[in-house]
């Protein structure tokens, strides 16, 4: 038995006719940069989503970059974020010459701990960047209200929460942009890089979509310095045919955790994923506190079974950082926990036995050590 990280295979047999009759529109128009589809996805986006805009972009890194640029962060502000991420939350602060601030996560949710964000505060605070990590909505109640009493900016990278909810409302709706990436690997993904910028503010929404053709309005006259960050027209029909299709997916990726949960909740070794009893998850990951886990990590590899590290050494140690002046010890809670989490596979299409594959080499392992 084989059981792989991801299967694309599997996701996209049943749905490949209908995206190449999109895609030979597109070829039939020769429409590549900014074509209809783009507009035609960015609003059933926008009703996915629950908000007034969503605007397309290249990627979700770039969906970051936009963000801090329509919030005006620049060069000597501080943008706070969490330590325990994908490096492109922090590496967008950077890359718009502010500087990151990291603070530590709580340590059952693995999301940024609001406490820590408020002692991190300084004069030069403009903005919060929250992450929604695995699929979990961080606790956006206690971020708001830290904002508003702070008067800070607040993004949520949702790169991996599309369509998660924190109190019934929309995750990447509460603060003043939400970001998504379309990377093949999310739960919605492209053929390809792309991602998008949600806002509920007419302002923002207009200020994004000249940030992401170099700032220009009207053509040729520039305002702002933005970049070239379209949403790829061939991407935006790819993923207009798979939009109806993802709460079907999400809906299965929550049932196979409930699967994971009743089979691997009495393995005294690991702890599956813990979910605050405000958010409802999508399970873009399904991931494990496991002890012993690199030896874990081999054995399931051996036995054809895909698995993650996701991530192995928070960014507030990372060799770009130093200059930050962090030092290891500093956030001790992600440091641990990059030291044991373990993510296994959780993609919609998995199969029974395929998870019971899974659970039968987690249980073997740790009974013979
Ligand atoms: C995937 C991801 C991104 C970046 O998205 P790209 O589309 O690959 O640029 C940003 N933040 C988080 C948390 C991610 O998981």
């Amino acid at each position: 038995m084989k059981v792989p990280m991801l299967d694309l295979n599997v996701q996209y047999e049943p749905i490949m006719d209908d995206i190449k009759i999109e895609l030979e529109k597109v070829f039939e128009s020769h429409k590549y940069i900014l074509g209809p589809q783009v507009k035609e996805f960015e609003e059933d986006m926008q009703k996915y989503c629950q908000c007034n805009h969503a605007v397309g972009c290249a990627s979700g890194t770039d969906a970051l970059v936009l963000a801090l640029k329509a919030l005006e962060i620049q060069e000597d502000d501080e943008v706070i974020t969490t330590t325990f991420t994908f490096f492109a939350t922090a590496g967008s602060i950077s890359r718009v010459g502010a500087r990151p601030v990291f603070v530590d996560i709580k340590p059952d949710t693995f999301n940024i701990d609001p406490q820590k964000i408020e002692n991190a505060i300084t004069q030069k605070t403009k903005a919060i960047i929250v992450v929604h990590l695995f699929g979990q909505p961080a606790e956006m109640d206690k971020i708001m209200e830290i904002a508003q009493k702070h008067d800070l900016k607040v993004i949520e990278d949702n790169a991996q929460g599309i369509g998660g909810k924190y109190d019934g409302k929309i995750a990447g709706t509460f603060g003043d942009i939400g970001t998504l990436s379309f990377f093949p690997s999310k739960n919605l993904g492209a053929m390809g890089d792309a991602g998008m910028c949600l806002t509920n503010s007419d302002e923002l929404a207009a200020r994004l979509i000249q940030l992401r053709v170099h700032g220009e309005n009207p053509q040729y006259f520039h305002k702002w310095v933005g970049l070239n960050s379209r949403l790829d027209t061939i991407q935006a029909a790819i993923l207009k045919v798979k939009l109806p299709h993802l709460k079907k997916w999400s809906d299965a990726r929550r049932k196979n955790a409930q699967y994971y949960y009743k089979n691997l909740n009495d393995i005294p070794q690991i702890k599956t994923p813990f979910i605050h009893e405000k958010a409802t998850s999508i399970y873009n990951q399904f991931t494990l506190i496991a002890e012993d886990r690199d030896r874990l990590l081999k054995h399931l590899r051996k036995n054809n079974i895909g698995c993650a590290v996701y991530y192995p050494k928070p960014l507030h140690i990372q060799e770009c950082f130093s200059k930050l002046g962090y030092r290891k010890g500093d956030m001790p809670i992600a440091e641990k926990i990059s030291q044991k989490v373990i993510s296994i596979p959780i993609y919609s299409e998995i199969l029974k036995d395929q998870q019971d594959y899974v659970i039968e080499n987690i249980k073997e392992f740790y009974a013979q050590i």
